[in-house]
């Protein structure tokens, strides 16, 4: 049987997975090949997902961001689920999570790996307990046969609500939000009408089975996380987490990655603790936030307060970001809430990366930087995060091509623009005089380098579209 990333890894052997992503994160083959031998980072790469441009996940690595999309009762046509698959890889999203619930499941999901450059992930309880027709209908057989036919099918990783046991449910009783996770509630349904333990926590060992045959990597969900900051870091939340724990050296020792998914919601100075928790009882085991929000009064700003949480997070060590829109809690998103979703989360992800000193992080910053105060605008378009979104907010009142040589723009206005005034003081003989005798501008110009490659790069990518990357656009003149 071949082996897994974990596997041929602690064997020695880089992979060609393991080259591709030193290539992207601008590491040794080495590094990344011990990461991965370790339990720290994961490679998510089913065998059977042959578009995949292969990706790593670990708190060593840039900071990933996942998108969420998926079908409802509601809506379920295959053409709007492969536009939601361009929309989010196109913004930036390093996986995506496929959370139908609708018709059609298999022809979507079989659909979205033929196309998807990014790892693809899903929850197979929602198709399992589509198939049974309710919660307390769900058996032990229908779980397996669901997660080994979307494992044959090339899903990448799977979040397998494991981790939530009978002893848990009395602890939540208390809590102002309950239980919030989807599949959380409906594992924690099953328990209470069955009188027995999580189905899910009883077969876990051939769950593994399965994940090592294909290489499917572990996301292990964490049912009772926190609805409101109110329930966070509570006995029920951690108790859960000492059982993550458990199942991550589970996974491991049968040869299979895993991570571990984390809250909610969390008080800004109650983040760090998490992150540090996680990785204590988990062994280091890469960690994946939803968010956190670390305030609950913004519906409609919640890709905002989720973005603070996720910022401190990252910096604290989590490894993978999973977005949050401004209709959380409100509604199923657009596309605009999926770009303004994902532009919150590439910012909190590129943040932590900065303030962590991966290598290559700042140097996105600082070549913006120099474009800004040489008035490049064309430049300062092209470099931006969302260069569309930069270039329309700039045009909306000085529209005309003259404006892009301009040393103002309309938020100060010629006279008042401080960086006009600060260069033409420069250029001043007396000033710059003055400047030296003073060593007030003692410290050099910032070298101008490329924008950071590797997690967004646009090579690799399949016929669904294009990631924005700063720095592709003019990758043919460079
Ligand atoms: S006008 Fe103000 S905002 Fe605009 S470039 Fe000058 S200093 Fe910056």
């Amino acid at each position: 049987m071949a082996r897994t990333q974990i596997q041929a890894a602690r064997d020695g052997e880089i992979t060609d997975e393991m080259y591709r992503i030193a290539d992207r994160e601008n590491r040794e083959p080495e590094f990344v090949r011990e990461q991965v031998a370790s339990g720290k980072a994961v490679i998510p790469a089913n065998r059977h997902h042959d578009a995949l441009d292969p990706m790593i996940i670990g708190r060593k690595f840039a900071t990933k961001v996942n998108a969420n999309i998926g079908n409802s009762e509601t809506t379920s046509d295959l053409e709007t689920e492969l536009e939601k698959l361009h929309t989010a890889v196109h913004y930036g999203a390093d996986t995506v999570m496929d959370l139908g619930t609708g018709s059609d499941l298999d022809r979507i999901r079989e659909t979205h790996i033929e196309h998807s450059p990014v790892p693809i992930g899903t929850v197979p309880l929602y198709e399992a307990v589509k198939q049974a027709g309710s919660p307390e209908e769900l058996t032990t057989d229908l779980l397996l046969e669901v997660i080994e036919k979307q494992a044959e099918q090339g899903v990448d990783y799977m979040t397998i609500h494991a981790g939530i046991l009978a002893e848990h449910l009395p602890l939540t009783e208390s809590r102002k939000t309950g239980i919030v996770s989807r599949g959380g509630s409906i594992m924690a349904s099953w328990m209470e009408a069955h009188g027995e333990q999580n189905p899910l926590y009883q077969v876990y060992d051939e769950i593994c089975a399965i994940f090592a045959t294909h290489d499917v990597t572990f996301s292990l969900g964490d049912s009772l996380r926190p609805g409101s900051i109110a329930d966070a870091c509570d006995e029920a939340q951690y108790a859960e987490l000492d059982v993550l724990g458990e199942l991550t050296r589970r996974g491991w020792d049968h040869g299979v990655q895993v991570m571990v998914e984390g809250p909610g919601h969390v008080p800004m100075h109650r983040v760090a603790e998490n992150v540090e928790r996680q990785q204590a009882v988990c062994d280091g085991a890469p960690f994946y936030v939803l968010g956190p929000l670390v305030t609950d009064i913004a519906p409609g700003y919640d890709h905002i307060t989720s973005a603070i949480g996720a910022a401190i997070a990252a910096q604290a060590g989590a490894a993978m970001l999973c977005y949050v829109t401004p209709k959380e809690h409100l509604g199923l998103p657009d596309e605009e809430d999926v770009r303004d979703g994902l532009a919150a989360y590439r910012i909190a992800a590129h943040a932590g990366d900065v303030a962590n000193e991966r290598p290559g992080a700042q140097d996105w910053d600082d070549a913006l930087s120099e474009a800004r105060y040489t008035f490049d605008w064309r430049e300062q378009f092209r470099l931006a995060l969302d260069p569309d979104r930069a270039r329309s907010f700039h045009d909306q009142t000085l529209p005309g091509d003259n404006y892009k040589e301009a040393r103002f723009c309309s938020m100060c206005g010629v006279e008042f623009c401080s960086m006009r005034i600060d260069q033409d003081a420069r250029d001043d003989g007396e000033m710059k005089q003055l400047r030296q005798e003073t060593d007030l501008d003692a410290s050099p110009a910032a070298e101008v380098n490329r924008p950071p490659v590797g997690t967004h790069e646009s090579d690799g990518l399949s016929s669904i579209g294009e990631r924005h990357e700063p720095g592709t656009e003019q990758a043919s003149d460079d």
